[in-house]
């Protein structure tokens, strides 16, 4: 990097060479170092005009300069080097090529691609089985027609990583002349959610997006990268530690689907944790899951059944129902913002328990209805069976999907104010949120009453939305 007095390796070659070392960056509290590099982030110095500057923040404002000045332009240097892509593996695609003692090194004819994997092969740990088995590798050579030996080594499985997305989308065309044009992968990608592991975050990403690319520059794709959102999910922990067969720290999915279901396992998986965090195995956490679905199964039953969602007058409904409605229309704003944007299934599933216990109104009402209908919607990717269950039986499955969030019901109506007496909080109240500075100042004295016996009232101050003040002398 031509850089000696900081980077290590480059001082290092600069005293070796006798070459000069000039130092510009140097600890923020300090003197410039001597006698080895500097490589922290730092303050600039012998830099001119960036003199005094962090180190790291003057990136930018150093290579505007560069390319104000046309010295110099900001590039990305990839360190992609060459790599065998072959293994001496069966389980691969095979590479398509044929060796021949008189042509060399050829290709399979197109007609007879793709060259199939043996299924009678024989896995011995010693060697590799396409080389082993007793006919496979026997061919014919695609050039001059004498006989000749198939390539027995496949492409690794990063090879295929790269693009089998392409084939997901259209696993029923015939690949070689239609796939990349089909109308199935321009519908399809590229990918909204690639959902992956952190060990697939850096190298087969970007072998993806590297072969996207040459696909696009090949001109059979007309998109530019292969995957729009990535979410790393977190390992489940047991006891701690990660789950592991060698560990045998394993919980068996099977016994808990038995047990309680499979809504049950998926909605404590979701509620425990974000999907980017870790998760802790917790076998209580899953009694509490399935007492939940319980609950909101058992509540179920009292729903009058509807081809729409019911339409409610807000304005007559009680305090009980107008708070049910807004603690169930939050849910479904934040549901919308999960499913679309956090991924946060936990604060979601949340969202949806408090609104259930909000849900504490007359059971065959619109309210509760209309709740029931919101609520099982939001938590049908959760827990699908449940849902499907409620919803085929009381609303039709044709309409559930709630898009409509009603500002009506987030309209506070009332308001808490505190009262204060000379400075002192003594009670509260509840206005209207357009009550007058008269009414609102009539409440407070009445419910105020006891501490004014006796006193003579100086002066009223109300401070909007928070508080009264009354000001006494006795
Ligand atoms: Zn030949």
């Amino acid at each position: 990097m031509a850089v000696p007095a900081h980077d290590d390796r480059d001082y290092d070659f600069a005293k070796k060479y006798d070459l000069e070392i000039n130092a510009v960056i140097k600890p923020f509290d300090g003197e410039a170092e001597v006698g080895q590099a500097y490589t922290e982030v730092g303050e600039l110095f012998n830099s001119g005009e960036f003199d005094g500057m962090n180190s790291k923040k003057s990136q930018y404002n150093i290579i505007k300069y560069f390319e104000e000045n046309k010295i110099g332009k900001k590039t990305t240097n990839y360190k992609l080097k060459d790599w065998g892509v072959s293994r001496q593996r069966y389980w691969g695609a095979p590479i398509p090529f044929i060796h021949c003692d008189d042509c060399g090194l050829v290709m399979e004819k197109k007609e007879n691609l793709p060259v199939a994997l043996p299924e009678d092969v024989e896995i011995t740990g010693e060697g590799n089985p396409l080389d082993n088995h007793p006919t496979w590798k026997h061919c014919k050579c695609s050039q001059c027609g004498k006989d000749a030996i198939r390539e027995t080594d496949t492409m690794d499985t990063f090879v295929e990583s790269s693009w089998y997305f392409l084939r997901f989308c259209a696993s029923q065309e015939n690949w070689e002349k239609e796939a990349f044009s089909s109308e199935q992968i321009k519908y399809w990608m590229g990918v909204d959610h690639y959902i992956g592991g952190i060990e697939h975050a850096v190298l087969h990403l970007l072998y993806a997006r590297f072969f996207t690319k040459v696909f696009r520059d090949l001109g059979y794709l007309d998109f530019d990268e292969p995957f729009d959102n990535l979410l790393t999910q977190g390992m489940v922990l047991k006891d701690g530690s990660k789950m592991s067969k060698s560990k045998g720290n394993t919980v068996d999915p099977d016994e808990i689907i038995a047990k309680y279901g499979a809504d049950t396992a998926r909605l404590f998986i979701l509620f425990a944790a974000p999907p980017t965090q870790e998760l802790e195995w917790n076998d209580s956490g899953v009694e509490g899951a399935y007492k939940f679905i319980k609950r909101f199964f058992d509540r179920s039953s009292n729903i009058v059944a509807c081809e729409s969602i019911p339409i409610i007058n807000h304005a007559a409904l009680s305090k009980e129902e107008k708070f049910a409605r807004k603690k169930v229309y939050e849910a479904l704003v934040r549901a919308n913002e999960v499913y679309n944007e956090r991924h946060t299934f936990n604060t979601m599933i949340a969202g949806v328990m408090e609104a259930m216990n909000a849900l504490n109104v007359q059971e065959n009402s619109d309210v509760w209805s209309e709740g029931y209908w919101i609520l099982a919607s939001i938590m049908e990717p959760v827990i699908p069976h449940v849902s499907y269950e409620i919803s085929e039986k009381y609303f039709g499955l044709n309409n559930l999907n709630p898009q409509a969030v009603l500002d009506e019901v987030f309209v506070e109506e009332s308001i808490t104010l505190g009262v204060s007496i000379n400075g002192k909080r003594r009670t509260e109240i509840e206005v209207a949120t357009d009550a007058s500075q008269e009414e609102i100042i009539s409440v407070a004295k009445a419910a105020a009453s006891k501490w004014l016996e006796g006193m003579s009232i100086v002066k009223e101050i109300v401070v909007p939305k928070k508080l009264v003040n009354i000001v006494v002398k006795g």
